[in-house]
């Protein structure tokens, strides 16, 4: 056993994805904290199984790894052009666009400068010896810390109701990698998402991989599009987050109803560039591809394929409740990923309050609920969208979560996180100054010690 405790680091990070590989990016300068990080993956990859190759990125690339706390950092999305050589060619390429595998690329680039990084290594548990934590891989190394941040991610959802199984039945996640056999063949798409229109978009736009028949199903009520107005944006800043954890469950939840699609809607660029596939299909290409794009549609079943059979897959029309059959060859779920409790947590299972839907008690700073030794800490990444808000899954507010968690860490501001003001005034009666023009507090990183308030209060 190779036990790494005599050194322990400051923090241990599980998973190395864009949101633990930026607070390492945000660790990298400061030498008062140590951190190691933990990946079980032999180098970083995003998502590569649903990198479908013309896949853009959904937000603007300034949402890196680091800017939006520090953009003098050397681990910014512009360095790494810059380094590259592509400053110039990015800024007219980019206007299209950036695509998904290019910031990946980046990602990879920064991981490479991050000795703190350690790939090719599961963690299997989280044990606590009384003082800390210890983090046990699979090749029986053990690393002590205080504060473990989890970083592994959602897993792809399969909804219960699928029951076939087998190489032609696969999830979003995967299809880069299993690569199925469409052409010629009927397929069907499961899932009105970004993701499931990006497999619709590739299934129409490469002629090897063009069916014969194509049903994209989803139970939305449309092919609906992602909300990227302006102020819809203004729930992805920081002082929204603030807001929403200051709010009740029942009205977070409502909340998180409403403002859905500006997160899971499917970019309007595509729904435009599938809208002028299947008309150039009709036009010029009759008979090529029969399709049928059915909202409303709720999934009963998905079941048969045993062989060569058939795949059943089972749907009930949401408005006139009428029950639909389709024998198909390929079926995609684009369902959609969930939180799940790491089961490399079980040996702390009991020292971890769990809400009724399985929702870990996310503090303020990102820290969670555990009566664990004195002192020690687990934050999460990502899995804290019930209590700080639809931005919680994506890129956007990454760099600024873990500007928090690093301070929460140090125990003092190592970053600013409370930099910007909105557009927005989220609650009129605490804040004093509503008809002040807003005006953005200059430059100098004022003292934050984090009060035993904030990185304890209950969310
Ligand atoms: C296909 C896709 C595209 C997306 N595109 C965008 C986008 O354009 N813009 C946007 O804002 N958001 C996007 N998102 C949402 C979100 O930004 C990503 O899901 C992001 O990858 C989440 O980062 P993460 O680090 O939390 O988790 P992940 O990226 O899932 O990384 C978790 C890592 O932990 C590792 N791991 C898991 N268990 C262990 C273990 N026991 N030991 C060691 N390592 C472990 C995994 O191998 C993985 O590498 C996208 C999501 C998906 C699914």
């Amino acid at each position: 056993m190779n036990d790494d405790r005599a050194t322990a680091p400051d923090l241990v990070g599980i998973g190395i994805g864009p949101a633990n590989l930026g607070l390492s990016a945000l660790i990298d300068p400061q030498p008062a904290l140590t951190a190691r990080f933990f990946e079980r993956r032999s180098r970083f990859a995003w998502h590569d199984g649903a990198m479908l190759p013309a896949a853009a990125l959904q937000v603007p690339p300034l949402k890196d790894l680091v800017t939006l706390v520090d953009p003098t950092s050397r681990f910014s999305f512009l360095n790494f052009l810059a380094e590259q050589g592509r400053l110039y060619r990015h800024l007219i390429a980019s206007r299209s666009g950036t695509p998904r595998e290019e910031f990946e690329q980046y990602y990879r680039w920064a991981a490479d400068l991050m000795p703190q990084l350690t790939f090719g290594t599961e963690i299997t548990e989280v044990r606590t010896d009384g003082e800390e934590l210890t983090v046990h891989d699979a090749t029986g190394g053990v690393t002590g810390t205080r504060n473990l941040v989890l970083g592994s991610g959602r897993r792809p959802h399969v909804p219960s109701c699928v029951t076939a199984r087998g190489a032609r039945v696969l999830h979003a996640a995967e299809v880069m990698h299993r690569c199925p056999d469409t052409l010629g063949r009927r397929v069907a798409v499961i899932g009105g998402g970004q993701s499931g229109a990006e497999i619709v978009h590739w299934l129409l736009g490469d002629k090897d991989l063009l069916p014969s028949s194509l049903v994209w199903s989803t139970r939305r009520d449309g092919f609906l599009p992602l909300d990227d107005s302006a102020f819809s944006n203004e729930w992805y800043f920081p002082g929204y987050v603030r807001h929403f954890t200051r709010l009740s469950a029942t009205r977070r939840a409502a909340l998180l109803r409403t403002q859905r699609m500006t997160s899971d809607g499917v970019s309007a660029d595509l729904l435009d560039a599938i809208h002028a596939q299947l008309y150039r299909l009709d036009a010029l290409r009759p008979g090529h591809c029969a399709y049928r794009l059915s909202p409303g549609q709720e999934l009963l079943a998905v079941d048969g394929g045993a062989g060569d059979a058939p795949i059943d897959v089972v749907t009930r029309d949401i408005d006139t409740d009428s029950v639909h059959r389709e024998h198909v060859d390929v079926v995609i779920l684009a369902t959609g990923y969930r939180n799940s409790t790491p089961a490399y947590l079980e040996p702390l299972r009991e020292l971890i309050p769990l809400d009724e839907d399985g929702a870990f008690h996310v503090r303020e700073d990102y820290s969670i609920e555990f009566d664990g030794p004195p002192g020690c800490r687990i934050f999460v990444q990502g899995a804290a969208g019930h209590t700080h808000g639809v931005a919680d899954a994506n890129l956007s507010l990454m760099a600024w979560r873990n500007a928090v968690i690093a301070n929460a860490v140090a125990g003092r501001s190592l970053y600013r996180t409370d930099r910007d003001s909105g557009t927005v005034t989220w609650s009129p009666a605490a804040a004093p100054h509503t008809t002040t023009p807003h005006t953005v507090t200059p430059h100098a990183v004022t003292p934050h010690t984090v009060t035993p308030q904030e990185s304890t209060a209950r969310v």
